[in-house]
């Protein structure tokens, strides 16, 4: 996988606003917030896009994931109201950054559809 500015916030060779982290999974605020509360949260392994994952493989990185997601949705006092996630993938999924990411976007009521 070719790097990232993902890849160098991970080797913390550029600076983000680091909200978790753990041996696989690394979260950070948004530099540019959609939401009063924006956070990505990527694993830390090479992986490019959603249709490199392979479900039983990734399994346990999926779930840490969500597990991520939903603590640092507690944590940043958004679990109760709600909140949503996005992973884009690919140019017609609006995928910027070629590193797997979750957005966890809150604090606001979302609309549907997304754009
Ligand atoms: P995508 O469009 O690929 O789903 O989302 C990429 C996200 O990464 C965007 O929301 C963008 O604001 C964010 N982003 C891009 N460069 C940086 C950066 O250097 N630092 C941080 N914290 N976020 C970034």
């Amino acid at each position: 996988m070719a790097d990232t500015i993902f890849s160098k916030i991970i080797r913390k060779e550029i600076p983000a606003d680091i909200v978790f982290e753990s041996d696989t999974i690394l979260a950070f605020r948004d530099i540019n917030p959609m939401a009063p509360v924006h956070i990505l949260i990527i694993p830390k392994q090479p992986i490019a896009y959603t249709t490199e994952i392979d479900g039983k493989r990734d399994a346990p990185l999926l779930g840490e994931l969500f597990d991520a997601a939903n603590k640092i949705a507690k944590e940043q006092g958004i679990d109760k109201n709600g909140f949503r996630l996005v992973i884009n993938c690919g140019d017609n999924g609006g995928q910027e950054v070629p590193h797997l990411h979750m957005h966890l976007l809150g604090g606001r009521k979302m609309k549907w559809p997304p754009g």
